[in-house]
């Protein structure tokens, strides 16, 4: 990931008339590392995500304000930026009224560093898709409960979509694929939306050469099924069908995969 520099001529600027920040870290006094230091400054900002005490858009400052605020050196305060980047949690803006933000929330960046990190731990088929049964069935319910009248349009427009690609695989794949996302778009819980997609990025086959046609009839009875249940409002119900889709779908996976890390063999 490309990473901002700030120049210092800005900081030096910004230092001598520095703007209100929005919380105050603890200075640090050691003369450890330049890496400790700055990964003390990481656990800090860390620390006041999760006490509340820095949210979205709070300005946490340029590379010299962090550098005076600790008492380390540039060097340590840049690493902690680029590192602070990386993860996601700050904005970088270079020029006038630049300097570090913290970072709104970005499901897709989430979702992609959950799915990779589940790939490092060689997770098997079985977990994936015990977890992708666990969350599809809670975002069912919520989404009988929450669909409002453009989600149900969704679905319906996305179950048309699948009627008329059903003799194509692959987009057939990509079709339902986007019908278990609009699913949990009409469920209204991003927590449990941002961990389906990154169960989706592992778990969901680009290509699908075994799916014959009687098997996506078959699914594409059950997503109806589904969405007579969502416009009838009956979560249980709904919650119930998708565990059994769930686990039709995990029995042919595990099966396939004979219990290996995860591979993208097809559903
Ligand atoms: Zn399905």
């Amino acid at each position: 990931m490309a990473v901002k520099q700030i120049s210092l001529g800005k900081c030096d600027k910004l230092a001598k008339s520095p703007r209100p920040s929005a919380f105050e870290l603890a200075p640090i006094h050691s003369q450890r590392a330049s890496s400790t230091l700055s990964s003390r400054i990481v656990a800090s900002v860390r620390e006041g995500l999760f006490d509340g005490t820095l949210t979205p858009g709070n300005m946490l400052g340029t590379e010299g304000q962090l550098s005076g605020q600790f008492g380390v050196s540039r060097v340590a305060a840049r690493d902690a930026l680029k590192r602070l980047e990386a993860m996601g949690v700050v904005e970088i803006r270079a020029g006038a009224g630049g300097g570090a933000r913290i970072a709104y929330g970005n499901a897709q960046l989430f979702a992609d560093a959950l799915a990779i990190q589940l790939r490092l731990t060689n997770v098997t088929t079985r977990e994936i898709m015990d977890s992708q049964r666990a969350i599809e069935m809670m975002t069912a319910e919520l989404a009988a409960e929450y669909a409002t009248a453009e989600d149900l349009q969704s679905i319906d427009n996305l179950l048309a979509e699948a009627d008329a690609c059903i003799q194509d695989s692959d987009a057939f794949t990509r079709s339902s694929f986007a019908f278990h996302l609009a699913v949990a778009d009409a469920a209204h819980n991003d927590v449990l939306k941002m961990q389906l997609m990154a169960m989706h990025f592992i778990a969901w086959p680009t290509h699908n050469p075994t799916l014959t046609v009687d098997v996506a009839e078959h699914i594409q009875k059950i997503h109806k099924e589904l969405f007579i249940l969502l416009q009838a409002r009956d979560g249980e119900a709904a919650c119930a069908l998708m565990s059994r889709h769930m686990k039709q779908i995990r029995a042919r996976r595990v099966a396939e995969s004979t219990e290996q890390p995860f591979s993208n063999n097809c559903c």
